[in-house]
Order: structure tokens, then sequence, then C-alpha cells
């Protein structure tokens, strides 16, 4: 994918969790184009600013590169959403389906307060599993969620999008 001047590389991920060969978009490229990653920020910064957003929660990892920039511009706390057993505190845990798989997410207890505004950023939604199980975590422990942003959409699985009615955001699409 050609991309604010960057090549995103597609490559056949080779590692244990999918030797079916799933093709992997890699979002590194970016990150070495200072100008491509601060414009990529720019666009989540300028729609999220002044929407009394107060939680930019991000999926672990490649929702840890954009969202700590994002909750900085916008003046919100960023929460990390990990994998199991990351996060030293007391959490709540959220499973979900992947393309190859299943995993989990936790939050820590007592990171979001109920009535918060929430947005969800990662790197890329395929089936939208991931995001899914953000949204639900958040909304468990009170948050509103006003929107899921992610830089790259997986166009063969965009449609069947399983975002808990939610809405999405995506910047590029990979042909
Ligand atoms: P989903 O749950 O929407 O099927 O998968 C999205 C999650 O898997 C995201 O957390 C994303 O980081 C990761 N993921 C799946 N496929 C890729 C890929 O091709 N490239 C990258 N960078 N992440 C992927």
């Amino acid at each position: 994918v050609f991309f604010f001047g960057v090549w995103l590389f597609n490559y056949f991920c080779c590692c244990g969790c999918c030797l079916t060969g799933i093709m992997f978009q890699d979002i590194t490229t970016l990150l070495l184009d200072h100008k491509a990653f601060k414009d990529t920020v720019d666009i989540f910064v300028d729609r999220y600013r002044g929407m009394n957003i107060s939680v930019v929660a991000g999926v672990e990892a490649r929702g840890f590169v954009f969202g700590p920039a994002i909750a900085l511009a916008i003046g919100a706390k960023f929460v990390p959403l990990r994998k199991p057993r990351k996060l030293p505190g007391e959490v709540i845990s959220e499973a979900y389906e992947l393309e190859y798989g299943t995993d989990c997410l936790e939050i820590h207890v007592g990171a979001v307060q109920s009535g918060e505004r929430a947005i969800v950023i990662d790197d890329l939604v395929a089936t939208g599993g991931t995001l899914s199980a953000a949204i639900r975590l958040l909304e468990r422990v009170g948050a509103e969620v006003i929107e899921c942003a992610c830089v790259i959409g997986v166009r063969e699985v965009k449609g069947q999008c399983r975002l808990n009615g939610k809405p999405l955001y995506i910047l590029v699409e990979p042909r």
C-alpha cells in the first residue's frame, strides 16, 4: 500500500500463530518517515479534538504506537488494552476470536470511570473481533465508546466487521 508517500509492506507472516499463510500488513515503514507518521496522527487528532473524549484506548501492541500520541494531542488519558497477564493490577478480560484462533484483552479496573467518552485505536481492522472485544471491555466499565479508528482496514473482511454497532474510521484500504 502506498500511503502518505510511504510504502506499507505486505508480507506472509511466519510467526507460529499463522502458518496458514495469512498476508500481514506492516506499519513500521510508516513510522520511519516523520512527516507521514505525523500526518497520520494529525488526521486522528483533527477528527477527535473538541469532542470531549477523555479516554483513548489502544489495543496491544500496535495501538500503543498511535494511541498515546493522539491522547496527548487531544488532552485525553491513554488506556492500554493488553494481552492476558501483562497488566499488574486488577483487570477484567474479554475473549475474542481471530482469523487464526482466539485471544483475550484486559483492562485495569479503575482506569476508566463510568460515563467517560472513549475512542479505541488500533493499527488494523480485519474481522473486527479485536475491536469488538475492546468495545465490550470499555462498556463493561461504563464508558461510552464514540468510535473505533484504525490506520488500515482490510478490504476483504471489512463488510463483515463486527463492531457492536459502533462507527469505524479507517484511513487506508489495501487493494
Ligand atoms: P481482527 O480482530 O480485526 O480480525 O484483527 C485485527 C487485529 O489483529 C489488530 O490488533 C491487528 O494489529 C492485528 N492484525 C491482524 N492482521 C494484521 C496485519 O496484517 N497487520 C497488522 N499490522 N496487524 C494485524
